[in-house]
């Protein structure tokens, strides 16, 4: 996959490559990055790339010349790409965004804002406008590495062949948060790893890990709890389940309510 990042700060991207995972993801060619600055396609003796907003108001928009021309150049690269714009008013990152970028398998150019952000004709050469979250941040360079790196995530063989995005927090997979994990020791100052986790039964630890993403995602965020999955805890099934299952579930809902995150 190719991302293209347009942006006034082009150093800033290939610094936040050249680290880890995303930088051996390119040195094994799984992925692509590069940049186009739109100064470089600016007329004037001083590279002019933004200007005052009409009306008045405090800071700088950035003029739609350069910023369309830069647009264009890398729509010549990557013809077949999506055209993000980064944006604090876009719709909001979210794992099943990253999931539908990283499965579609195409391209993307992200517009990297800065200042007081974009003159408004320049979203007519964007596909979408996307935000990371509700509050404001300088540029649009680190939002946009940071969709580039969840979505490289998904990209078979960059996470190497030892762990897989699928099983993290908010995934397709069930939506939970993830189990708590641990490592060598197995005690740590007074704090030992749960015996579940070292007795070798993967069963017993698959049920486990079950239980405490499900308590996880009650104790920090509720509304994630799937309503299937809430109506199983209750003991209501849409279909025919195994005893084993009921038992699963009867479990999960005595452990909720004791530890008081189940009412009612
Ligand atoms: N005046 C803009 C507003 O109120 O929405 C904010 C501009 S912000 C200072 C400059 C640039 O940073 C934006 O054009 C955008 O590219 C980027 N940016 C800032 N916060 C962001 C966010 N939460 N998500 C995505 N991009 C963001």
């Amino acid at each position: 996959m190719r991302f293209l990042f347009v942006t006034l700060f082009p150093e800033q991207i290939e610094q936040a490559v050249s680290h880890s995972i995303i930088k051996r993801a390119i040195a094994n060619g799984l992925i692509q990055v590069s940049c186009i600055n739109p100064r470089d396609f600016t007329t004037d003796r001083h590279h002019t790339v933004d200007d005052t907003p009409f009306g008045g108001g405090v800071g700088m928009v950035l003029k739609p010349e350069p910023l369309v021309t830069a647009i264009r150049k890398a729509k010549e690269q990557l013809p077949e790409a999506r055209v993000i714009a980064l944006c604090p008013g876009g719709r909001t990152l979210k794992q099943e965004i990253v999931e539908e970028y990283a499965h579609s398998g195409q391209d993307i150019i992200f517009v990297c804002g800065h200042y007081e952000g974009f003159d408004e004709r320049i979203f007519n050469w964007v596909d979408e406008k996307l935000s990371i979250g509700d509050y404001v941040l300088t540029g649009g360079e680190l939002p946009a590495l940071i969709v580039m790196d969840a979505v490289a995530r998904f990209i078979p063989g960059v996470l190497g062949k030892l762990t897989s995005a699928e099983e993290d927090s908010f995934s397709a997979a069930d939506g939970l948060l993830e189990y708590p994990q641990y490592t060598r020791p197995v005690d740590f100052e007074g704090l030992v790893v749960p015996e579940v986790l070292r007795n070798g039964n993967h069963a017993h630890i698959a049920a486990w890990r079950k239980k405490q993403s499900v308590k996880a995602t009650y104790r920090l965020r509720p509304e994630l709890i799937p309503p299937e999955l809430e109506q199983a805890i209750l003991g209501h099934f849409p279909g025919k389940v195994s005893k084993t299952e009921k038992r699963f579930y009867a479990e999960l809902r005595q452990e909720l309510e004791e530890e008081g995150l189940l009412h009612g």
